[in-house]
């Protein structure tokens, strides 16, 4: 029986592999998705039908309560709230990988000491310190995705040594504990020092930065459940979790790569820190921003060579890319050559505005880089600005005293004329005002994306 649950656990670990490896594509990763969720569904049924299993009732409670709740959450989840469940799945994750290992102390401090073997202390360690950094990190990044707690870091003075001096103290604790005494109460305080430190490392950081903070605690969760797999023997605990470990660390160097940041500065520096205007001096302001009407913008379109669309956030709020589509699909028939300017970081999680565009079956071939595009824009008659901020803002390029100065930016403002859609003069994520809307060859459309778009939609057509 064991050598038949470990084959069935390697053809799942081959079938993870081969499910990550379809995700690469947006026209595969909708069945890798699939053959890797089938590959966890086999797992678990294989892991049920091991003798070890003791109690059938609680796994049966479990999975029910389980299902029920993860069932709810898919259906009522906005696709806005996406990244927020992310945050809240990668905490439970560490969560649970972190409870693994301490019932398995629990349980060995219980036994026979003399039984346990040197890796299986250190893996229980490791599973309880990184499960439970990622569960209260995790929780932290919900609340400010979900804006519950300030987008802005929390700071306070000698924090970075704080940590230092936490982090030491931690360390200290598990070689005691491994080397000379497997005792009760250090293991407790290294479960409060290690929630603490969950908090204390991702409070500091600033919204901007989210987006590898998200991937970060990703990759988190995936050791800590590799380390429950040590913990625990279980082959296929391993894999998956140094799968997710690995893939979620490769995230993590995309996203600091296209935040243009070393993951050192992210996790001790404070981007996003200060100031409530572009330059990040905290000035009042007292410019006025010039508007238009739907019928104006309509004009400037009809009438351009060629137009960029660049979507943001609030393209996902307001649900607006069926409209874009469809302005999009007309003024091409009116000879307009249009783009979509796709950077990194836009929305709220990686891929996000790929993922939106999908839905409204926009051809992936006018959808561009960061990199492709950028040098694009001064070509550009007119450059249309749908719900983002934060990644068109040029004090980033153009101001060394920003809090974002260094992150890469679309290059909206080289555009002929740039139209922006967003319902009011409020800053993005990152809580910095934008001096995009004050250029020259700006204006504003102002209210709610799809209306905007609708209304575009009409005008053109009765042009
Ligand atoms: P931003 O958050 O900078 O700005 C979004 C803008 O959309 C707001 O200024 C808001 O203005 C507008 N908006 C909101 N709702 C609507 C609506 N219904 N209709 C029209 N406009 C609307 O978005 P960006 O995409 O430019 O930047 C993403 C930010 O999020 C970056 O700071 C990034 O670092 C961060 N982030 C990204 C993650 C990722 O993985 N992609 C993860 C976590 C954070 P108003 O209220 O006036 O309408």
């Amino acid at each position: 029986m064991d050598i038949f649950i470990q084959y069935v656990y390697l053809a799942s670990a081959t079938m993870f592999i081969i499910g990550i490896k379809l995700l690469g594509s947006p026209t595969t990763a909708r069945r890798g998705n699939l053959l890797a969720a089938t590959a966890m569904l086999i797992a678990v049924i294989v892991t049920l039908v091991n003798r070890e299993v003791l109690n059938y009732g609680m796994i049966a409670t479990g999975i029910a309560i389980g299902t029920v709740i993860g069932a709810i959450m898919a259906r009522t989840i906005k696709m806005t709230a996406m990244p927020q469940m992310v945050a809240i799945f990668n905490g439970v994750g560490g969560g649970a990988s972190a409870l693994i290992a301490i019932s398995e102390f629990v349980r060995i401090t219980e036994g026979n000491l003399s039984l346990i073997k040197q890796h299986e202390e250190i893996a229980i360690m490791l599973g309880t310190l990184i499960g439970l950094v990622t569960l209260t990190g995790s929780l932290v990044a919900f609340g400010k995705l979900q804006e519950i707690i300030t987008t802005r870091p929390i700071t306070f003075p000698l924090q970075n040594i704080a940590s230092g001096v936490m982090f030491a103290a931690i360390i200290g604790m598990i070689v005691y504990l491994v080397t000379v005494d497997f005792n009760q109460i250090v293991f407790y305080v290294l479960i409060g020092t290690s929630l603490v430190l969950g908090i204390q490392l991702v409070i500091p950081i600033g919204g901007a930065d989210m987006p590898v903070v998200i991937s970060l605690l990703n990759s988190y969760s995936g050791v800590a459940a590799a380390a429950a797999g040590f913990a625990l023997g279980n082959l296929v605990l391993i894999v998956s979790g140094a799968l997710v470990g690995a893939a979620g660390l490769i995230l993590t160097q995309i996203m600091t790569k296209a935040m243009n940041r070393s993951l050192v500065n992210v996790v001790f520096g404070t981007f996003g820190a200060t100031g409530s205007s572009g330059g990040g001096n905290g000035a009042v302001e007292t410019r006025t921003a010039k508007g238009a009407s739907a019928e104006d913008v309509a004009v400037m379109l009809a009438y351009a060579r060629s137009v960029i669309f660049v979507p943001g956030y609030g393209l996902a709020v307001a649900q607006a890319q069926h409209q874009v589509r469809e302005l999009a699909d007309l003024l091409e028939a009116q000879g307009v050559r249009v783009k979509y300017a796709i950077h990194p970081v836009a929305g709220r999680m990686p891929g996000h505005m790929n993922v939106l565009l999908a839905e409204a079956n926009v051809p992936y071939d006018v959808l561009y880089d960061l990199d492709d595009i950028n040098d694009d824009f001064k070509n550009a008659d007119v450059a249309v600005v749908i719900g983002a901020n934060d990644v068109t803002n040029p004090a980033a390029r153009d101001e060394p005293d920003s809090p974002v100065y260094g992150m890469p930016i679309l290059n909206v403002d080289q555009a002929q004329h740039v139209i922006v859609l967003k319902r009011s003069m409020s800053p993005g994520f990152a809580g910095i005002d934008n001096d995009l809307f004050f250029k020259e060859n700006t204006m504003m459309l102002f209210g709610d994306a799809r209306k905007s778009v609708t209304s575009l939609v009409t005008e053109v057509k009765s042009l």
